[in-house]
């Protein structure tokens, strides 16, 4: 036991209370639990160790810590990950043969034998009401030490009946407590486990914590919020999504964790842009008529409305005292640069310093290229700041940042990660980067000053996800193109096809086109079927490309070959690009017509995207092939064909969200926060919307939540997300 944990002034000896009011730990019957000077507060109830908690102990304890169970409260908040529906439970006799059905049945026989070809088997006789079944397990000699005779199970599966005997094969198992009655609901609570925890135990704990500390965590919500939310009080909704009576309580216990869940996190935003708005000052960098018509001058296009809408957003945000952050969406070849641009400029007028980050350094050395050629005629000074830069370069365009003698600079994301010192900087542009976090920003920040974020994605992000995990940002979309694109047409290229398809490159290429052929990346695994890109970049050359100049790129190429064969693809020395994703996101070359992606099933749909765009950018019309293989799954194919059929990116994201969730692209832990444990931003969007709507609303009423019946809120907040939100110094 630990020591900190001790009553000092234990009385050992004396008959231990049951009420865990004035108890420290006193169900734990092997553990002489000391005695309590006083009353516990609600909070060190739950912060019992779950050691102490009925039918957990010291064993079972360390297994729960795996789960990150530590405390009573961390058992009684573990919801379920799914439930069992026993409304097909019957009793032997009830049986029949023609769907899945569950019995239960208390273990009269084990037996286990190795056929004559080697193959075990393992029989479970089941007695339920003097009626038999026998299950059994070919293949599983581990299944025997599973059960012992005496012991009650349940059984799910079809069953069949042999020789007069009802049987049933490799039925999915439910070890049952010894004395545990039929069950009083018909949906049984499944829990995330882990090696040596069984869901019977796991059941059984939790049902000692709801039963023991159930009624100690105290409603976070008025009864004005739950009545006008029509959410179940806590005291109803906790025993309920651990045992629900039926679907609809189970239901309304959902609704009412989810909303919290999301109710909080939403808080914990709006904690989050409160301190950002009042918590640091930025420098005042208004846009004057004069500035704004001498930047807008450099542009050697007419700027769209949308671009023109978010310079205004930008700009009005750069003209306050605190920070701007804002995430400007845009689908790629929407023309975010300019407004980056524009950004860094109106910065550098006001004799501030600007930084734009990209992802990679081919796209850092593209963006430093565009301004080199905008700002041929100006004094500003800029300098690209990547790796592999000689030494003394590097040198100086560090001294130059500390100093002030260098106004712009471009890079990769590194510039942060080195802790580059800048002697007076302004804002920061993140290219093609929505995870940069919390931490990295906290980088670039003097005391109490911070420059202004302008965050650029050409991933669409679904409203549900813009609403979370960046609700933080303030939002500028581009949803027009530049004037005189045509959208890119995707043909889905079966197996037959492929000699038109290469036919038809090939005219392109002949016309002075130039086209791009991504492979994906090159995996040291026989199970990965995916040409790997010297191969495709070999039969290619080999083949249907023998007559043109091919170029290649890839991962392991050193950044000074990556640039050198982009640079002889820019200037069209190759007229065939052979690449891994390097591409993906951001490069532009406007004469690049054509795209071929192999091996397709590879890439997620926002990706493809991504790729897709990377044609059809200047006054030629674009075409992407999708080179499909015999052997594709159904799903794959609706996948693509989904792709082939919009090229709105936003469209596809939200499919890409359905299909895959929002793990891969907008991973919450890749954006610092800590996972939902309940709620689903797919299925929950509408009660995220409610959730989100009265939290601000709450956080404008009383922000800081410094209201003592806001007290608890502010406290769930700042434990869930204080650390990952930088809160802790809220209110
Ligand atoms: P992305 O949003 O994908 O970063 P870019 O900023 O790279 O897009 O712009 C894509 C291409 O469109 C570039 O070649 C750029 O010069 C061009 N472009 C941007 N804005 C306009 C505009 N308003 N009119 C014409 N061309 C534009
Ligand atoms: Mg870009």
């Amino acid at each position: 036991m630990d020591e900190s944990l001790r009553d000092s002034n234990s009385r050992l000896g004396e008959t231990r209370p049951r009420d865990p009011r004035t108890a420290i730990y006193p169900y734990n019957n092997r553990m002489a639990a000391p005695l309590p000077q006083r009353e516990r507060t609600p909070v060190e109830l739950l912060a019992t160790p779950a050691a102490y908690v009925r039918n957990v102990g010291q064993q079972r304890a360390e297994l729960l810590a795996r789960l990150g169970i530590h405390t009573a409260r961390d058992l009684l908040f573990c919801f379920p990950r799914d439930y069992q529906d026993l409304s097909d439970l019957r009793t032997i006799n009830e049986l029949n043969a023609d769907k899945v059905q569950t019995v239960r049945g208390r273990v009269e026989e084990i037996d286990g034998y190795t056929t004559r070809e080697g193959r075990s088997m393992v029989g479970v006789l089941i007695q339920n009401q003097g009626e038999h079944l026998r299950a059994m397990w070919f293949g599983q000699p581990f299944m025997r030490d599973k059960f012992k005779v005496g012991q009650q199970v349940q059984f799910s599966a079809t069953p069949r009946l042999r020789g007069g005997r009802w049987e049933m094969a490799h039925p999915r198992v439910t070890w049952l407590d010894d004395d545990e009655k039929e069950p009083e609901t018909k949906l049984l609570a499944v829990y995330s486990l882990t090696e040596g925890l069984s869901q019977y135990h796991m059941r059984r704990m939790v049902a000692a914590a709801v039963a023991d500390f159930g009624h100690v965590p105290e409603e976070v919500f008025s009864e004005s919020l739950l009545r006008e939310f029509h959410l179940l009080p806590l005291a109803e909704a906790l025993p309920a999504i651990h045992t629900p009576r039926d679907a609809e309580q189970l239901a309304q216990a959902q609704r009412r964790f989810v909303f919290q869940e999301l109710f909080v996190l939403q808080l914990a935003i709006s904690a989050r842009r409160f301190q950002q708005q009042v918590g640091f000052r930025a420098p005042e960098l208004s846009a004057t008529a004069q500035v704004d018509a001498r930047i807008k001058r450099l542009f050697p296009f007419e700027l769209t409305t949308d671009q023109l809408k978010a310079i205004d957003e930008v700009a009005a945000d750069m003209a306050l005292d605190r920070p701007m952050n804002r995430l400007l969406q845009g689908d790629v070849g929407s023309g975010k640069t300019a407004v980056a641009l524009y950004a860094m400029l109106l910065c550098v007028a006001h004799g501030y310093q600007a930084a734009l980050m990209a992802p990679t350094e081919i796209l850092a050395r593209q963006h430093a290229r565009t301004l080199q050629s905008l700002l041929e005629a100006s004094r500003v000074r800029h300098r690209l700041l990547v790796g592999g830069l000689p030494e003394a370069e590097r040198n100086q365009t560090l001294a130059g940042l500390a100093t002030g003698t260098v106004d712009l600079v471009i890079g990769t994301h590194a510039i942060v990660q080195d802790a580059v010192e800048f002697a007076k900087l302004g804002v920061v542009v993140i290219d093609e980067q929505h995870k940069f976090g919390v931490r990295q920003r906290a980088a670039l920040r003097r005391g109490d000053t911070a420059p202004h974020y302008l965050v650029m994605t050409a991933t669409p992000i679904p409203r549900t996800v813009s609403m979370t995990l960046f609700g933080d940002l303030d939002v500028s979309v581009l949803r027009e193109m530049p004037p005189g694109r045509q959208p890119v047409q995707t043909y889905l290229v079966e197996p037959d096809q492929r000699g038109r398809w290469w036919d038809f490159v090939r005219n392109k290429l002949r016309e002075g086109r130039q086209a791009f052929v991504v492979v994906p990346l090159v995996e040291e695994s026989e199970h990965v079927t995916a040409v790997s890109v010297s191969q495709a970049y070999e039969r290619l050359t080999n083949g249907v490309l023998s007559e043109f100049r091919v170029g290649l790129v890839h991962g392991r190429m050193t950044p000074a070959e990556k640039e050198q064969a982009m640079a002889e693809f820019r200037d069209q020395k190759t007229q065939v690009l052979v690449s891994t994703t390097v591409i993906e996101v951001g490069v532009d070359v406007p004469n690049a017509s054509v795209m071929v992606i192999a091996s397709p099933e590879r890439f997620g749909l926002a990706q493809l995207h991504q790729i897709r765009g990377r044609v059809g950018r200047g006054a030629h019309p674009g075409f992407c092939g999708v080179m499909l293989t015999i052997d594709m799954a159904e799903p794959v194919r609706e996948r693509l064909t989904a792709f082939a059929r919009t090229t709105d990116g936003f469209e596809l994201a939200e499919l890409d969200f359905q299909m895959r969730g929002p793990g891969d692209l907008f991973g919450t832990q890749q954006h610092g926060l800590p996972p939902l444990r309940i709620a689903d931003l797919q299925r929950d969007r509408e009660v995220l919307e409610e959730a989100r709507a009265e939290a601000q609303r709450l956080y404008a009423l009383d922000p800081g939540l410094k209201q003592p019946e806001n007290a608890r809120l502010r406290r769930q907040m700042i434990t869930r997300y204080g650390a990952a939100l930088d809160l802790s110094d809220v209110g």
